[in-house]
């Protein structure tokens, strides 16, 4: 296979199935031969293929697990394609859509905004010793390599890898550089972990839309609640919306209802097995 027929194959990701691993396959070779001929640019367009295809197959690979309602699985996959952006973007611009790669971009803040996950552990590192992925030379700060992380060199990219470090700490954090090390509740008993995270707003989404190349949009609005649902709560006490330390009586009691934030998706196709209007809301979950 071409280039240019990988590059139309990949271009097709929302309308057919990719058979991913046959295309690594070709890639691989293809990378090796030019390689091979000192061809640096092909090297490093083959390289921003396997990343695409990486991507690619990371994002649908998370909207299946979201669909099987596996969370927590997906949502490291949702962290692993962004990470590919990240990279790629310093040598490919996305604007224009190819690959899909702006909508997969656009689409995993959504759903990032969607999990019900807030908190983070994240591990405070040392650095003792790092290397380059390129020629594998050590750091040091005055007998550098060249390698510039982040570079192509060869088809591959330059980054350092950590080969000896100490762990100072662990701290919870709400926007972490990595994304994977969620907070969850450890279990009674035994070593098991509890998901007690509630996701009824990606169940509720799920329901709407099926394909995951489906356009679908979020915003967050407030809305009144009824009073009556709130009956147990006293005039005295914290107001129940939870957006403020006044009392009930004081904040909504006031209002025409209590405040609530909701999640409001917006689906260009909705799923045909529910008929519900194009904009529908449910309660975001706090
Ligand atoms: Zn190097
Ligand atoms: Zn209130």
């Amino acid at each position: 296979m071409e280039i240019d027929k990988i590059k139309e194959e990949l271009s097709s990701v929302s309308t057919k199935e990719i058979n991913y691993s046959e295309l690594a396959e070709i890639l691989k070779r293809k990378k090796a031969e030019a390689v091979k001929l000192s061809d640096e640019p092909l090297a490093k367009e083959i390289w921003i293929l396997e990343q695409v295809c990486k991507i690619q197959q990371r994002y649908l690979e998370a909207f299946n697990k979201i669909k099987q309602r596996d969370f927590y699985n997906a949502w490291c996959l949702l962290e692993k394609a962004e990470i590919g952006l990240l990279f790629l973007k310093k040598h490919f611009s996305i604007n224009e859509n190819p690959y899909q790669l702006k909508f997969i971009n656009d689409v995993i803040r959504k759903y990032q905004s969607i999990y019900p996950y807030r908190l983070f552990f994240s591990t405070e590192l040392i650095e003792k010793e790092k290397e380059c992925s390129i020629c594998g030379k050590v750091y040091k700060l005055r007998d550098s390599c060249g390698h510039i992380t982040g570079e192509i060199y060869n088809g591959e990219l330059c980054l350092w890898k950590v080969t000896k470090s100490e762990l100072v700490g662990v701290a919870v954090v709400e926007n972490p550089v990595h994304k994977y090390a969620v907070a969850f509740l450890k279990s009674g008993e035994g070593e098991g972990v509890e998901d007690n995270y509630d996701y009824s707003s990606l169940e509720y989404l799920m329901k709407l839309i099926n394909q995951p190349f489906d356009t679908w949009d979020i915003d967050f609005v407030v809305k009144y609640v009824s009073h009556n649902l709130f009956k147990t709560y006293s005039p005295d006490e914290t107001c129940p919306c939870n957006q403020t330390d006044k009392t009930y009586s004081e904040c909504c009691l006031k209002e025409k209802g209590v405040k609530s934030l909701f999640h409001e998706f917006v689906v260009e196709k909705p799923s045909k097995e529910i008929i519900l209007p194009n904009s529908i809301a449910i309660k975001l979950s706090k």
